[in-house]
């Protein structure tokens, strides 16, 4: 029998990406943290507890030593629905069986890699359920079979899931390994978890695999929130769920009241909170429960932070694909749901359609007025299209285009659009099928991408960020082609390039000034034109080199009235004139 107290176990990140749940940095998912908190509450001291992202395995090889030695290892990970990634790369199968070959302890699995695994970590494959050589996988919730695990002395679990009061108490015990990512504090955001499972059954999804939705009460999260916080963290997703707007309600219906718990009760336990963001909303409660979901919306609105993304899974405009799916929202109605999300939640901090009362100079609505300078909505929806499922045709690609098309003429906003194609998962519907479709229309799926990216993506982005836009605090995370790339923490986050190479692992704030498909131009804010490089200068649109050149050779400048832009430029909302500081 293993004593708890002289355990040593080391947990490895391998990151997830699931239907409603992220977890590549600088997100952190509720799997490691509720995985430790298991340990702790089954008597293995937080001292014995080892935390490694697999990118801090990779830059690091000492750390494997951990995985080896210790008493008992454990890799969570998985990709059911795998993307591009900037902030880490997810673990390959062939590195997992490495961890499991390396360890010599119990090994233990866990995670969405119980569905399946792929040869690769991408869209348009098949997977298998495979246990990479491990002793153990956890066929139910991986936090379950670690605190049984413990308690059996190694020998064995029973594939369970966790009660509410297990993920209650895990949650807020298993807090500490934060403190162990690598990008902690400062570049690190916690995803949260409301819910899982899905009332409803669209066949790729892995998400009815949990069953019909069951809630984590307000306390519940916010006391994780208090927990983490705590402990530094100041960025937090609500992003594990499949409908934010179900919270705490039949499964299907919005409840208003438990939104607000929720919302009020992080705010208060954590208010220097700098992103409150969400993920998943489903457009079909929207249109079922128009009024309380308007109210559901108002209140998510009122309490997170800007840049906020709900993302509608549409996943096909065409009827067709729709019916041979079960996907559960025709175009028309999630044209509906766009339209509801920007009447109740598409207004911006400071800007005209700002419903919070004014509080003069100090306050919630301290930015307002006219010198305010422009920030990103509150809250837009995001489109999720996915490609390669059943009944999928060539004029799917032209329904989704037109659905599309119908937004950006009508006014309204998206914050982005997000194209996949289909995994297929043992379980899911979609297993019959498999990658056929995906595989047979990868060229027009090609070309179709591309033109959503030059149609729909970069005229959207510049009306959701319009010129002089600000966004705060973007993180500097690497140069290329002399530029400088970087990102705000938060839900989908607009990729920055900056001109000139600036030092990375910085935070800046930055006002755009041009757009890309998915990605903006931006320059510090603000710009200070006694200060401003000449590649910062040309990137302001209007501004060519000649006049870039005029700017600089006549500084000093008192004031930006000062400077002479010859033309239609308008730099009022983002750029200054700083004295110079006078040497003695
Ligand atoms: S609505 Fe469909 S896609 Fe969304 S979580 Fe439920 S089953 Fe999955």
């Amino acid at each position: 029998m293993t004593d708890p107290e002289t355990l040593s176990v080391t947990i490895v990140d391998g990151y997830v990406d699931e239907p409603a749940h992220f977890g590549v940095p600088p997100y952190i998912s509720t799997y490691p943290r509720y995985a430790a908190g298991a340990l702790v509450d089954a008597g293995v001291p937080r001292e014995k507890i080892t935390y490694h992202t697999i990118d801090g395995l990779r830059d690091e090889p000492d750390r494997w030593r951990d995985v080896d030695e210790a008493d008992l290892m454990i890799y969570l990970g998985g990709m059911t629905v795998p993307g591009k990634y900037v902030g880490g790369t997810p673990a390959e199968p062939d590195e997992v069986r490495k961890l499991a070959w390396t360890a010599s302890g119990t090994s233990l699995m866990g995670g969405p890699v119980k569905f399946g695994v792929g040869d690769e970590n991408a869209g348009g494959t098949e997977t298998e359920r495979q246990d990479l050589d491990f002793d153990f996988v956890a066929k139910g919730d991986v936090e379950a079979a670690v605190f049984d695990l413990v308690e059996s002395g190694l020998e064995g679990f029973s594939n369970r899931m966790r009660d509410v009061d297990e993920v209650s108490r895990w949650a807020q015990e298993g807090a500490f390994i934060v403190e162990q990512h690598p990008n902690h504090p400062e570049y690190l955001i916690a995803e949260l978890e409301t819910s899982r499972g899905c009332a409803y059954r669209c066949s790729f999804c892995t998400e009815p695999l949990y069953g019909n939705p069951t809630f984590r009460p307000p306390p519940s999260v916010v006391g994780e929130v208090d927990a983490l916080s705590d402990l530094g963290v100041r960025h937090f997703r609500i992003g594990r769920q499949a409908d934010i707007l179900a919270y705490g309600g039949d499964g299907e219906a919005p409840n208003p009241d438990a939104l607000r718990s929720l919302y009020g009760g992080i705010r208060e336990v954590a208010p220097d909170l700098e992103t409150l963001h969400l993920d998943n909303m489903n457009p079909i409660t929207i249109v079922e429960w128009p009024e309380k979901s308007r109210e559901g919306i108002r209140i998510i609105a009122e309490h997170n932070t800007p840049g906020d993304t709900a993302a509608f899974g549409l996943e096909s405009a065409d009827p067709l694909v729709q019916e041979e799916n079960n996907l559960n929202v025709t175009a028309e109605e999630c044209f509906e749901a766009v339209k509801i999300v920007n009447e109740e939640a598409g207004w911006r901090p400071g800007g005209p359609r700002d419903p919070r009362p004014s509080e003069g100079a100090s306050g919630a609505a301290a930015s307002a007025g006219e010198d305010a300078p422009t920030r990103l909505p509150k809250l837009l929806p995001g489109i999720n299209l996915l490609h390669g499922l059943k009944g999928e045709r060539e004029e799917t690609y032209e329904r989704n285009l037109e659905f599309l098309h119908r937004v950006y003429d009508e006014g309204y906003m998206l914050r982005r659009v997000n194209i996949r194609q289909v995994m297929s998962f043992d379980g899911t519907e979609m297993s019959e099928t498999g990658a056929e479709i995906a595989n047979e229309h990868k060229k027009l799926f090609k070309s179709y991408k591309r033109q959503v990216r030059e149609e729909i993506d970069n005229p959207m982005l510049a009306r959701v960020a319009p010129l002089g836009t600000v966004l705060p605090d973007v993180h500097l995370e690497y140069h290329q082609d002399g530029k400088t790339f970087g990102r705000q923490l938060g839900t989908y986050p607009l990729l920055v390039g900056i001109p000139g190479e600036r030092p990375l692992g910085e935070t800046t704030d930055v006002a755009v000034v041009d757009h890309g498909y998915r990605s903006v131009t931006g320059v510090p804010y603000p710009l200070d034109l006694n200060e401003a490089s000449m590649d910062e200068l040309t990137t302001i649109p209007g501004i060519g080199s000649s006049t870039a050149g005029d700017i600089v050779v006549n500084r000093p400048y008192e004031s930006i009235s000062e400077a002479e832009f010859g033309g239609e430029v308008d730099l009022e909302g983002f750029a200054t004139a700083r004295p110079l500081e006078r040497a003695d």
